[in-house]
């Protein structure tokens, strides 16, 4: 069976390998670029450790598509001060949400 492909690094792109304590025993991933980050945990597979891996690193491109939405919303609340400020309550709504969706995901990386 092919070991699953790890995914580049969430926080510098750069590429990552797995690491073993002893062949068939523990297992985790680590970055190999700049920022040396790497799983906080060993797992008892190869398969465990990538798949722990690449869930992080899809979490953090939502993170960071999330946090982008939420600076497009703070622009438009910008401009809409000027022409359309009675959309601004709804955009403040909005805005809110995502707010609320970033904090979610920080405690959810946390967990
Ligand atoms: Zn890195």
């Amino acid at each position: 069976m092919t070991a699953p492909e790890l995914k580049p690094c969430p926080f510098c792109g750069g590429d990552a390998e797995i690491w073993r304590a002893h062949e068939g025993r523990t297992a985790w991933v680590a970055c190999m670029g700049r920022c040396a980050v790497l799983v906080s945990k060993e797992y008892t597979t190869d398969a465990e450790a990538i798949a722990a891996w690449n869930t992080r690193a899809d979490t953090a491109t939502r993170n960071a598509a999330i946090v982008a939405a939420a600076d497009e919303v703070e622009k438009e609340i910008a401009q809409a001060k000027t022409l359309m400020p009675m959309v601004v309550p709804i955009l403040r709504g909005v805005h809110r949400n995502i707010l609320a969706l970033i904090a979610k995901g920080a405690a959810d990386d946390r967990a």
